[in-house]
């Protein structure tokens, strides 16, 4: 069997192990929950996930929660259910704020080797000293506090004596480093917030610096990755590692995968459900994970999506046309196949008896082996799509006309004698005739026809509400354009239409996908009730959008 190329990240591991660096890795998820997952989140968590089914080791979850005013337990929840859902198992479920107390403890550490101090200067005045890339920083007054002075300040930080933005513990490095991110970073702040775990127990926070490393290490994570924009922090993260001396989890980066014709921002994201631009965080048209379970979208597909884009070093825009792929793959072999009419137009067949309905056998998935068939009623009068029926028929149009003739999908062929137009000049009935001996498998008319349509039957068809859904922007990059990205919304990324499906479509069950014949694959939204059935569209049968 020939064997996969390593990308980049697997080689350094590759490496790693065969040098008996490590007997196994240790990689982790650290998702902020302060929002729903999206797509972007499944390629981080394949990542991850995946890297430690490759080699030996595990994969930790651990929720970087040290932001309290937009951290919360909904979102920890989701978080849990959408890896869980995409076939993922983590070794330990973590929190950054389960280590405060040591954190804490470190920054002591810091404070009495001479490494923090006790900033009093407001966040503006700090910046205004920071310096530029190209000229150096200027050191704060506070720089020389001695570290007694320190350490009793820093205690009543913690004991609340002090406001918000009042007083920022910051790390004693240098003032113009070339790095600038290295210029005496901040590692606290205070802010007099209830936390979503640690309720009121603390009034002053880690900043990212100075907890995402330390949980690597505490958690002795071997390969930590992340995206490229944290690439000018790894300086940090080396640093604190050392001056702490503790274990020497090692960063490294990899490219932030985007989909074009959407966004891959929580703090986006979280803008569209709160100013109602969708229903939710799991609105189908979302790139979330619960959008896209909700739009229909497997698993396996997602999985089969975020393999095949792979890592990268640098950052592209994937086209949304590849995740489309990737579910109609998938859809193809597993989705039981119904008949809908999306737009319907009355078709008579005028030689079939009034009141009578023949139950006709069709088969569930011609793509799976045992699926089964089902029962689907035949009468007088029913319904094909309108775009099926042409008056004047254009050439190569091998669908129904005047004089022409089409198979019914598992019954009969039928002819087109007249059509009825309503005072609009529109076509509101067309009249038929059922040719003898034509029935699907026991065809002996020795006719051929080219075209084969689905249909329903008016009176044993059920109606239905189907939920059509196109690009939830108008723009490829809406996130890059100038100005509010939500100017750039599709304003039909959802039509609403009536259609009329086959009536073993009664027994969906929810999230079950269906492949409607000719229309593409459906799914059975959570809105439906007994009375009303509700199908969300996941994708068209074929790429019908680019033009
Ligand atoms: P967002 O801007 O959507 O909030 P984030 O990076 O702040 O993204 P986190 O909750 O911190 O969100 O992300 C958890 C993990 O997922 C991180 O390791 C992050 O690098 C990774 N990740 C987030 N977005 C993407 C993306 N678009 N592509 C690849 N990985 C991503
Ligand atoms: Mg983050
Ligand atoms: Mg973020």
């Amino acid at each position: 069997k020939e064997e996969k190329s390593l990308n980049f990240l697997e080689e350094i591991i590759d490496k790693d192990l065969r040098s008996g660096k490590y007997d196994q890795i240790v990689t982790r998820f650290p998702p902020e929950p302060n929002g729903y997952l999206h797509i972007g989140h499944a390629s981080s968590i394949c990542l991850n996930f995946g890297l430690t089914k490759k080699f030996p080791g595990y994969t930790n979850l651990r929720f970087d929660d040290t932001n309290p005013t937009t951290e919360d337990t909904e979102y920890v929840e989701s978080i849990k259910n959408d890896i869980r859902w995409l076939g993922f198992e983590w070794k330990n479920e973590l929190f950054a704020s389960d280590y405060f107390d040591t954190l804490y403890g470190y920054a002591i550490q810091l404070i009495e080797k001479g490494l923090a101090y006790v900033e009093d200067s407001s966040s503006e005045e700090i910046a205004l000293l920071k310096g530029t890339p190209t000229e150096p920083g200027k050191n704060s007054p506070y720089r020389d506090r001695s570290i007694a002075e320190n350490l009793a300040l820093f205690a009543q930080m913690k004991e609340g004596v002090f406001p918000d933005g009042s007083k920022t513990l910051r790390a004693k490095i240098d003032m113009a480093h070339t790095n600038m991110l290295m210029r005496d970073p901040i590692l606290y702040r205070v802010k007099h917030a209830h936390h979503h775990r640690t309720g009121d127990a603390w009034c002053i926070y880690p900043m990212y610096d100075f907890a995402h490393g330390q949980s690597d290490s505490l958690e002795t994570v071997t390969h930590s990755l992340c995206t490229l924009e944290f690439m000018p922090h790894r300086e940090l993260y080396n640093w604190l590692i050392e001056q702490l001396g503790i274990y020497p989890s090692r960063q490294i980066e990899f490219a932030r995968r985007n989909l074009n014709y959407t966004v891959t921002s929580k703090r986006k994201l979280l803008q569209l459900v709160k100013e109602g631009h969708v229903t939710g965080w799991d609105d189908p048209r979302m790139p979330t994970i619960s959008g896209l379970r909700r739009r229909g979208y497997t698993p396996h597909s997602i999985v089969d999506f975020c393999d095949r884009i792979g890592v990268a070093r640098r950052e592209n825009m994937i086209d949304v046309g590849l995740l489309e792929f990737c579910i109609r793959e998938d859809l193809n072999k597993l989705a039981t196949r119904r008949m809908v009419v999306l737009d319907p137009l009355k078709v008579v067949i005028t030689n079939f008896p009034e009141g009578q309905t023949e139950w006709l056998t069709s088969e569930n998935n011609p793509e799976m082996v045992d699926s089964g068939d089902r029962l689907v009623p035949f009468t007088r009068e029913i319904f094909i799509e309108r775009d099926d029926f042409m008056e004047v028929p254009a050439k190569k149009y091998f669908r129904l006309a005047p004089g022409k003739m089409v198979r019914l999908k598992s019954a009969y062929i039928i002819q087109c004698d007249d059509f009825v137009k309503d005072e609009n000049g529109e076509v509101v009935q067309v009249n038929c005739s059922l040719i003898e001996n034509s029935k699907s498998g026991s065809d002996t008319s020795g006719i051929n026809v080219k075209g084969t349509l689905h249909w329903v039957s008016t009176t044993e068809g059920l109606p239905m509400e189907i939920r059509l859904y196109d690009r939830l922007f108008a723009v490829e990059d809406a996130a890059g354009q100038e100005g509010d990205f939500k100017d750039y919304l599709n304003p039909h990324s959802l039509q609403v239409i009536e259609a009329i499906g086959e009536p073993a479509l009664k027994d969906a069950v929810e999230g079950e996908s269906f492949q409607f014949l000719r229309k593409g694959y459906f799914t059975k939204d959570k809105d439906s009730s007994p009375e009303r059935l509700v199908f969300n569209r996941t994708v068209t049968l074929r790429d019908n959008w680019a033009k």
